[in-house]
């Protein structure tokens, strides 16, 4: 048996390559000058060798082109062994049929993706769809990755036909993308580990490690992200329902009791800018 090996190449999107993970099956594109041998899924977090990361449409390319080669491949050996049949007939002459092109793609095949980063750890420049955790490089989970999950939550409250309920769903995401971040960041620095979704715990958990993660929050901010804290936890809990829990920790909002919390895109959007700077200030002590 003989192996026939052949090159298939695909263009890039602007130099980045789509990639799709095994395990997941989400995809992703990587700056094609950056790519390494493994890659770490940003979805995931698997790690897995570039080689096999192929998308689905990359992968149907590569197989129209196998058939191409093994049907030239096929044509050319009839051909030899049909010019060696006539290669001493005098009444006959051979002439070549016609030969399969081998048709390499011209356009990229990669897919519209919503958020470009480039990791500060490693360097590399990578390209996600979506809410992700990690840098397929060397899977640092940095402050810049939080900040774009934040930007994607509020683009999908501005695509949604049904605002409220993705704004239920976003707050929801905050306070989870808050809660991941923190947790990492306790498990490398062997801080242990709090209810994160809380953030009367989440300020003593730092606190006891010196941290103070209303470093530079003015109190009317302070209470605005307590607010999206609350609500968020109000609608996971009590259908919504403003309770005497909800007032104690912001007795500003007393009058609100048993009433349906309102959210609103002006609320999230400043929860979002809030909690980038308690990012920040958490970041600066842990992370050089
Ligand atoms: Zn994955
Ligand atoms: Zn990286």
């Amino acid at each position: 048996m003989s192996i026939i090996e052949f090159k298939v190449s695909f263009p890039t999107d602007n130099g980045f390559w789509g990639r799709e993970c095994n395990i997941c099956n989400k995809y992703f594109k990587i700056d094609s000058d950056k790519i390494k041998d493994n890659l770490f899924c940003p979805y995931c977090g698997d790690l897995q060798p570039n080689k096999e990361l192929w998308t689905k449409e990359q992968n149907q390319i590569a197989r129209k082109i196998a058939t191409q080669v093994g049907k030239r491949f096929i044509e050319d050996e009839m051909e030899k062994m049909l010019k060696d049949v006539f290669k001493n007939s005098k009444t006959t002459t051979y002439t070549p049929g016609s030969r399969t092109e081998i048709t390499q793609p011209t356009s990229h095949v990669e897919k519209e993706v919503d958020t470009e980063i480039n990791c500060p750890t490693c360097d590399m420049k990578f390209q996600v769809y979506g809410i992700f955790g990690f840098c397929p490089g060397c899977k640092e989970d940095n402050v810049l990755i939080y900040e774009a999950n934040l930007k994607i939550l509020l683009q999908e409250i501005d695509n949604s036909n049904n605002p409220n309920r993705s704004l239920r769903h976003a707050y929801n995401d905050l306070v989870s993308t808050f809660e991941s971040y923190c947790k990492r960041v306790s498990e490398r620095h062997n801080l242990g580990k709090v209810n994160f979704q809380n953030l009367k715990n989440t300020k003593e958990h730092f606190k006891n490690d010196g941290l103070n993660i209303y470093e530079g929050i003015s109190d009317v901010e302070k209470t605005k992200i307590k607010r999206v804290f609350e609500k968020r936890h109000a609608y996971q809990h009590s259908k919504g329902k403003i309770t005497a829990e909800f007032i104690k920790n912001i007795p500003e909002d007393a009058n609100l009791i048993e009433t349906l919390a309102v959210l609103s895109r002006t609320e999230f959007l400043e929860g979002i800018e809030i909690l980038k700077k308690i990012f920040r200030t958490i970041t600066n002590k842990y992370c050089s």
